[in-house]
Formats: structure tokens, C-alpha cells, sequence
């Protein structure tokens, strides 16, 4: 299969070298050159496929020869070594819980996928990369954990100091071996600058051979479609209803691949992108007017996104048209208030959400106002990495994982560095 960038659709390269450079060098994302459709024995067969079968059946469309089956196959069965159950909230409610991978969000998915495809296409060329990655939080900690032990592949994460939680802090700088993580004075998007100026700086950039592990990287959405196929396999078998995803979006890297997911057959009904205050892509469905702005800080802060990097994708693959973007998709947003509020009438239904599952739920309550459907929202991080949210608003204590105790014990270990360019510049060149 091959990838084109959307600045340059006649510029083709390999699925290779679209997760190892993660951005074409015209500035635009890569996107498939055609997104595969699956025959319809596979949709048959689709509640009685487990989520491993189902990620080695839609990967291998996207892969294509590159990495022969059996390796495929080997890799995506490790990615997916843990569940994405669907569980009833209430009647025509269900919750997909997507937390159940080594650092309790999302993310481990995407991040353990891409990972893994690195090391296979570097152990063959015999070459070293560098991933940098700017995060809020949720990212860095998948992400390292992710490429934790991988050869051939350094990662350094940059975060904000002081501005991320004590778990996340841990799930980044207790691990060691090849990760570095570099606590930045300053703020999330003094990180992003950061990275967006290294990737600019071809001399560092060649040097160091870096790659991107945001969400702009293909690598890292593909396999976020394959919860979509298996929620709505389990979810058919005990409705007739049609059947609609409700997204909590930031950077909308999920709700691209559950575009994928409907454009290879799935049959979703529709899409609900649920955001916080930052509403950047409801604004847009509702005026026809793409603003960017600077980010508000939120309860649900892995959504607090001003820019939603994945839109130009999105956008794309709906003719750039605010028309057809309305048909697959309604946008709603959400206060904190609002947030916290449906954290405790989930909680009233016996089921403890994070935030951003809160706000998902919001998003397919208000569809579901006006439309008989059965919903899916995405719970896209365990309670317990916002329970400086959770606990206060439900007056209630949370459990700690085992996992993520082992975290609390270890030795946090972090390089300081301003957040000027040449300083970081320097600091990368002496890792
Ligand atoms: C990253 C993240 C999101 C947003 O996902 P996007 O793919 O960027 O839209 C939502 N919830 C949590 C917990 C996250 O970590």
C-alpha cells in the first residue's frame, strides 16, 4: 500500500516511509492511496473474530507486502495483548473502555503499534532513529512505554514542567534504557514549538534521524481502527439498532480511524465528536469556518487542543466540505461543569468514568435526544489518571493499579532544559 501526502497527492511513498519520516516533507500528512474495503464474509463473521484476528485482518490491508504475514501477524497480537471490552452503561449506552493496555489510556494502542513497525523496518535497514514526542501527559507515557526496549530507537519526551500529573510524571521518567525525558521550563506549547523547530532543523534532523509519534503519524492511527470493528461486532449481537460512535476528540486521531473503520464497510451509523471547551472542529460543522486558536486549560486536558493536527486528514477524506463533514459527523462541546456532571450521573448508573469518557457520554446523550440509536462512547483513559478530578466530584476514593503503584516506587529520573531552541538543540546533541 502506498501513502501520499495531502499537500502533494501525486508524491507517493511506501507505508515505511511514511511511518519513518511520520511527516512529508511538504508539510502535509500522509493518508493512504486508497483505504481498503473488506469483503463481506468478513463482516459476517465479525462478531465471532476477537480483537487480535480482527487488527491482523484490516492491518494487513494497510501493511500490504511489507511485512510478510507471519511477522504481521506476530506483531499485531503482541500490540494487542490486552482487552477493549464493551460495557452497558444503561438501555442503548455502552462504554468501550480502551484503558486496559500498560499505561491505562488509549493511546498504548496506537503508540505499541507504531513502535513495534519501527523496529521491524529498522532491524532490516540497520539504522538508528530518534522519536521525539511533545506531551501534555497521555502521550509521552504510551509512547514510552511503547518503544521501551526497542532497538535502534532513542526516544526523548518533552514535557512541561510542573504542568503534568505525579502518575504521568512516573509513567515517564522511571523507565530507563532508551527513553530520556526532558522537563522543559515552560509550557506544553513551548514543547510543541520545540519539536516542530527540531524537525525544521534538517542538519539535527539527518543527524539524528528523527521521527514524529503524535497522532500525524500513520503508524499511530491505523491500529485505532481496529476497536472500532470489534465494539461494533459485540455490540450488533444484542441490537438492531443502528449503531453510532461518540468520539472525545483533541487532536481527532481517533475519529479519523474510525473513519477508516466505516470507509473499509463498517457499517456505523454516524459519528458524534465530542470535545471540551476548545471546539475548534463543532465550530467549524456549525459555521463552515476552521479557527485555530490558543488552547483552554480543561478538566479533561488531553483534549485541550486549539489546532486539531488530524483535521487536514479528516477534511480530506470528506471533499474538504463542510456538507459532507456534517453528514458523518455532528460536533458538540462541553464545560467543565457540564464534565463533571456527567461524571456523576455515570456514577448514579454504578459506572465511574474519566473526563474525557464523561464528555464522549454527553456527546451521545444529546444525539440520542433526537435520535433512536444504540451509542458507543469511547472511555479513553482509566479514572484513576484523573483522580484529581474524579475523586473530589464523586467524594469518593479510587484504587490504585498494581501497575501503576510499581510506578510510584520507582526513581524519577529527568534532564532539565529551558525552552530555548539552542539550549534543547544542545541538550539533544549530548544524549
Ligand atoms: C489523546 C487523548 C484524547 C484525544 O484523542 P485524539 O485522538 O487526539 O482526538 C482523548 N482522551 C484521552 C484520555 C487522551 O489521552
Amino acid at each position: 500500500m502506498n501513502y501520499f501526502s495531502t499537500n502533494n497527492p501525486s508524491q507517493k511513498v511506501s507505508f515505511q516511509e511514511a511511518v519513518r519520516k511520520g511527516l512529508p516533507d511538504d508539510n502535509g500528512l500522509f493518508l493512504p492511496e486508497e483505504i481498503p474495503v473488506l469483503p463481506d464474509s468478513f463482516f459476517k463473521g465479525l462478531p465471532n473474530l476477537s480483537l487480535q484476528e480482527i487488527g491482523f485482518e484490516v492491518a494487513r490491508l494497510f501493511v500490504g507486502n511489507e511485512i510478510p504475514e507471519a511477522d504481521l501477524k506476530t506483531l499485531v497480537y503482541e500490540v494487542l495483548s490486552f482487552e477493549t471490552p464493551i460495557v452497558k452503561v444503561e438501555e442503548d449506552v455502552y462504554s468501550l473502555e480502551l484503558y486496559h493496555g500498560p499505561t491505562l489510556a488509549f493511546k498504548d494502542v496506537g503508540a505499541r503499534f507504531m513502535a513495534r513497525c519501527l523496529s521491524y523496518f529498522n532491524e532490516i535497514e540497520n539504522e538508528q532513529v530518534t522519536v521525539l514526542a511533545a506531551t501534555s501527559g497521555d502521550t509521552g507515557s504510551a509512547v514510552a512505554n511503547g518503544f521501551l526496549g526497542v532497538d535502534g530507537v532513542q526516544v526523548v519526551l518533552l514535557y512541561p514542567k510542573g504542568k503534568v500529573s505525579q502518575f504521568q510524571e512516573k509513567q515517564m521518567t522511571t523507565l530507563g534504557q532508551n527513553i530520556k525525558a526532558l522537563e522543559i521550563d515552560g509550557s506544553f506549547d513551548d514543547c510543541q514549538k520545540l519539536v516542530k523547530t527540531a524537525f525544521l532543523d534538517q542538519e539535527l534532523s539527518r543527524k539524528l534521524g528523527l521521527t514524529s509519534a503524535n497522532s500525524i503519524n500513520i503508524a499511530r492511527l491505523i491500529p485505532q481502527s481496529f476497536y472500532y470493528f470489534y465494539a461494533y461486532g459485540q455490540l450488533v449481537k444484542q441490537t438492531n439498532k443502528p449503531i453510532v460512535f461518540s468520539v472525545p476528540s483533541g487532536n481527532f486521531g481517533n475519529l479519523t480511524a474510525g473513519y477508516f473503520a466505516q470507509q473499509m464497510g463498517l457499517p456505523i451509523h454516524h459519528f458524534v465528536a465530542s470535545t471540551n471547551v476548545n471546539d475548534i472542529v463543532p465550530h467549524y460543522l456549525q459555521t463552515g469556518e476552521f479557527s485555530p486558536k490558543p488552547s483552554v486549560a480543561t478538566i479533561s486536558n488531553a483534549m485541550d487542543v486549539g489546532n486539531p493536527s488530524n483535521f487536514v486528514r479528516l477534511n480530506y477524506l470528506l471533499d474538504n466540505s463542510q456538507k459532507a463533514f456534517s453528514k458523518s459527523v455532528t460536533g458538540t462541546a462541553y464545560t467543565d461543569e457540564e464534565t463533571k456532571g456527567a461524571l456523576k450521573e455515570l456514577h448514579a448508573l454504578d459506572y465511574t468514568a474519566d473526563p474525557h469518557g464523561a464528555v464522549g457520554y454527553l456527546g451521545l446523550k444529546e444525539y440520542q435526544e433526537i435520535n433512536d440509536v444504540a451509542g458507543i462512547f469511547l472511555e479513553t483513559a482509566h479514572p484513576i489518571k484523573f483522580k484529581e478530578v474524579v475523586e473530589p466530584t464523586l467524594d469518593i476514593k479510587l484504587d490504585i493499579p498494581d501497575s501503576l503503584k510499581a510506578f510510584l516506587k520507582r526513581e524519577k529520573v529527568a534532564i532539565n532544559c529551558s525552552s530555548h531552541y539552542q539550549d534543547f538543540r544542545q541538550t539533544l546533541m549530548d544524549l
